[in-house]
């Protein structure tokens, strides 16, 4: 398995949730893997590098930061001496109504969510190319379903989506494979709240095929699936994680139910 992998990653949002589940996965093949741990929560990445040990080092920043991108593959060169994948996974929400949220609202969901992971790729540039590495990073079911309060959230992931179909097409000639994922519903720290609520979880799952909502470990196999070498014919793509869901929307309408059939 650790040849099928990249070896030296650099992951954002590794302090929690999906990234901290790729870094874990990636530190339980074997060994092989060097790690950059990037979050702006210092004590949830020294309790994430503590586990991992001596693999990982990390790197305490501000996504919404314009030298984000600088600071972290510095950080990442220091500990690596280069870069095999890009693991760009921070992201946060914003909710409100579009009529009720403000320009700073704005200005940091996309810094976050959209502007970030473009710095990130940039910074990574050159490593990646030495390397013809990958670049993978978490969007979402609401970047191609409007979401309910979620505006802004739902259109940075949008924006994420198409930056990151960019960047394949321009960095193929390179050799950089970029891709996203995808999750739909999914428990992890940013979404524990709501969906310790049991009616509230109960009624998520009952719209999800496979009837649960998806872990953590879930999206992170998919993120390690598109880094590694199995997935070295594949760029551009978006690879959905959400139990079904996005395939399940039509039967809420009661669509077909009910209905004769055309003579
Ligand atoms: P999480 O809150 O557990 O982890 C997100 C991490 O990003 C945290 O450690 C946080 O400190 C870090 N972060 C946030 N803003 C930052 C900033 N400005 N600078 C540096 N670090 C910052 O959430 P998660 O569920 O693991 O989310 C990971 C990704 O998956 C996000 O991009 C999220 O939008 C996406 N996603 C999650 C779900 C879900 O249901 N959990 C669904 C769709 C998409």
């Amino acid at each position: 398995m650790t040849e099928e992998k990249a070896v030296r990653v650099v992951i954002t949002g590794a302090a929690s949730g999906i990234g901290l589940s790729v870094a874990e996965l990636l530190a339980a093949d074997g060994g092989a893997h060097q790690l950059l741990l990037a979050d702006r929560d210092a004590d949830g990445l020294a309790a994430a590098a503590a586990k991992i040990g001596a693999a990982a080092a990390i790197c305490v920043v501000d996504l919404s930061d314009n030298d984000c991108g600088d600071v972290i593959i510095a950080a990442a060169i220091a500990h690596m001496g280069g870069i095999d994948a890009v693991v760009s996974n921070a992201g946060i929400i914003a909710a409100g109504a579009l009529v009720d949220l403000e320009p700073e609202d704005f200005d940091r969901i996309y810094a976050v969510n959209t502007k970030a992971n473009w710095a990130l790729a940039k910074a990574a540039y050159p490593h990646l190319v030495a390397s013809k590495g990958a670049f993978v990073a978490t969007a979402s079911m609401s970047a191609s379903q409007p979401t309910p309060g979620l505006g802004f959230y739902s259109s940075s992931k949008a924006a994420l989506l198409m930056l990151v179909r960019q960047l394949a097409l321009e960095w193929g000639k390179d050799g950089i494979r970029c891709n996203t994922v995808s999750p739909g519903p999914t428990y992890t720290p940013m979404t524990k709240t709501g969906y310790d609520d049991a009616e509230r979880r109960a009624q998520r799952e009952s719209m999800i095929p496979l009837g649960k909502l998806g872990m953590a470990e879930d999206v992170a196999n998919a993120i390690l699936f598109l880094i590694g070498r199995g997935a070295g014919h594949i760029t551009g793509i978006d690879i959905v994680v959400d139990g079904g869901m996005s395939n399940n929307l039509m039967p809420a309408t009661g669509a077909g139910t009910g209905q004769a059939a055309s003579k």
